[in-house]
Parts: structure tokens; sequence; C-alpha cells
């Protein structure tokens, strides 16, 4: 495994979470095929083994293209944007934009609040959507918190519509992509693919194993290191999601603001989480989840997963300790970086 690691390490890396495709020196396929591309503002990465179906690449580019459609913010006609300009009255949606926002509002119950897509109008202020920041005054966080609070968005579902209070707007930014990549792999699966990684970001979805049997092997990022990683996961017909401050921010009198906002405060979130990664089947939770630990704090994502065991976590705190689930024990190999007395199991 150390070996795997130092070839892992010369591998190009771009994502926070790294797909280790090409480590096996003994392996070399020549029926892999690999796409590349851009939507939500990631570059997506699509490696399938063995496609006997051509179109498979046009079915997930297609599905890209119109998932974005629907649950971009930027995008003014998509259906997310139409709601947020809807004044408080309801909005008909499509069957998987009401079901996603209401697996976001479960999930916004399940971790107190943590996870909040009510944010948006908080995540705009502080200028993350336009990419022009700026620190907002107390006064304006205070009357935004107001619109927060995602339990108050009302659902019909006779006929799947939608209304958020006047004021309140949402982004699906913390599940979308743990959302699509698991749509993603039904839809590979559909078209008969046993053996691939997709990965959008900081969501890595695996499709059954490597085609020699063995899991998919994953980097996750070290934060302070572009070219390191916590830790090695191997998972097989699973998704990896990571979440950490150092993927998107800013830095003003020497301070860095980053893009998860504690909805508690309207504020970047300031737990003892440097990166939470969760591992599961259900990427779409897991991807909410990821983005909860992190502003959850160590001591309350790990009473979640005592609670929650379909849920696996590798969380790397502030004071440089890796805690993982023990479930993880024969699936995560630690980086170089780190010594064993740094790793718990949790
Ligand atoms: P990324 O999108 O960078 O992979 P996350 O999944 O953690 O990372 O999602 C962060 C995004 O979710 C932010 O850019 C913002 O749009 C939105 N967001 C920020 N804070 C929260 C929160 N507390 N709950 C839900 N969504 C959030
Ligand atoms: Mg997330």
């Amino acid at each position: 495994m150390k070996k795997l690691l130092s070839m892992l390490m010369s591998a190009v890396i771009c994502a926070s979470i790294i797909t280790g495709c090409d480590i096996n020196p003994v392996f070399q396929p020549d029926n892999k095929e690999t796409r590349k591309l851009i939507a939500f503002d990631t570059v997506i990465d699509i490696t399938l083994y063995d496609v006997e179906d051509e179109d498979v690449f046009n079915v997930l580019e297609y599905w890209i293209d119109r998932y974005e459609n629907r649950f971009s913010t930027t995008i003014e006609t998509s259906e997310v944007s139409l709601l947020n300009n809807n004044n408080g009255t309801f909005q008909q949606v499509s069957a998987e934009t009401f079901n996603l926002i209401n697996r976001a509002v479960n999930a916004n119950e399940i971790t107190d609040g943590a996870f909040d897509i009510a944010v948006y109008p908080i995540v705009k202020a502080w200028g993350f959507t336009t990419g022009e920041y700026k620190i907002p005054e107390n006064e304006e966080l205070r009357r935004l918190l107001m619109f927060t609070g995602s339990r108050k968005i009302q659902f019909n579902p006779d006929n799947l519509s939608v209304r958020l209070l006047t004021g309140m707007q949402i982004d699906l930014g913390g599940i979308a992509k743990g959302y699509i990549a698991s749509k993603l792999y039904e839809k590979a699966k559909e078209k008969g693919v046993k053996s691939g990684l997709i990965s959008l970001g900081g969501n890595v979805q695996a499709i059954g194993s490597k085609p020699d049997g063995n899991p998919w092997y994953v980097g996750i990022q070290h934060p302070d290191y572009e070219n390191d990683y916590i830790g090695v996961l191997s998972i097989t017909d699973e998704a990896a999601i990571t979440s950490g401050g150092y993927q998107r921010f800013f830095e003003r009198d020497g301070k860095r603001y980053h893009h998860i906002i504690d909805p508690s405060t309207g504020a970047p979130s300031e737990s003892d989480i440097l990166s939470a990664t969760v591992i599961t089947k259900d990427g779409t939770m897991g991807d909410a989840l990821s983005t909860a630990f992190y502003v959850m704090g160590s001591e309350k994502a790990k009473e979640f997963l005592a609670n929650n065991p379909q849920f696996k976590a590798v969380i790397l705190t502030k004071d440089y300790k890796v805690l993982v689930s023990e479930e993880l024990k024969d699936k995560f190999e630690l980086g170089e970086r780190f010594f064993l007395s740094d790793l718990y199991y949790i």
C-alpha cells in the first residue's frame, strides 16, 4: 500500500478528491474511455471501462446539462432561479427538483440546521456567487438570517409545486453534485457499465470496482498541500464526498473567509474541522452531510455517525487529527504527512 501511495502521489492532482485510476502498474487497460467537461463551475471527469454502448457518454452529458439547467442559481431560467424569484408564491417544478429540495430539507432536519439550502442570500452577500468578495455588515447578516431555515419551505405534492417564503432563496450547491453523481451512476449502470469513476469536484462516485476486481483508490486531498493526501480510500459502488474551507475562499487583512456558511451566524463556519469526507451509497445525502459536518464540528459529527451507520467518514481536525470511522479500518491508508498517532478511529 505504501508503494501505491507513492504512485498516487506522482499523479496529476486538480480536484480535492483525487481519483487514482491509473495507478495499477500491472493492469494496463486499453478499454478505458474518459471524458472531461465543465458544469456547475466544476471539472467533471468521467472514466468508464469496457463500454459496450458508446451512447452512454451522450446520455451522461445530456443529463449533466439538463441538471445544470434545473438546479443552477446562475442560469436565470433554471427551476431554482424561477423559484428564487417567485416572491413567495408556489412554483411548479420537475419531479426531480421537487424531490431534491425535499431531501435538502430532510438534511436540514437531521443535521439540526447545519445544512441549510436557504443560506443563499448570505452566500450572495459574501460575494461567493460572483467572486466579488466582501465582508457584509453585521446588520445585513442579521437581516438575512431571518430568511434562513429551509424547514419553512412548503411543498405541494399534488401538483409538484414548492413555495419559498418572501425573501427566501435557495442554493443547491451543497447537495446537487452528490445527487447528480449518483444519478449518473444509475444511468451508466442502465447502459451496462460495470466499472468506472465519476468525479465532480469533491464528489467521487465509483461504479463497481476496478476492472481487475480491486476497489477504486481515491485520495483525499490534504488541505494545505495540493499534491498530498490525508489518506487513500478504497471504495466500490460508493460515493466519497469531501467538503473543506480550502476549496473556495478569499482573504482580507490576513484572515480567510471560505464558502461554507454557518447558518446560525451567517459567517463562514469556524468549527474544528479542516476537511470532512463522507463515504456512503447515498451520494445525495453524503454531499449534504460533508458540508454539514464541516459546520457542525467533530464532536457533533461523531455523534451523528454513531446514530447513522450507513454513513462513514474521514475527518481532519484543525489540530491535524485524522478521525476515521471504525468500519473503514481496512479501507483507509493514512497519508505520508501523518503519523499513526494522528489516527483515531471513531
Ligand atoms: P463544494 O460545492 O465546494 O463541493 P460543498 O458541497 O460543501 O462544497 O457545498 C458548498 C456550497 O453549498 C457553497 O458554495 C454554497 O453554495 C452552499 N452552502 C454554503 N453553506 C451551506 C450550508 N451551511 N448548508 C447548505 N449549503 C451551503
Ligand atoms: Mg456538500
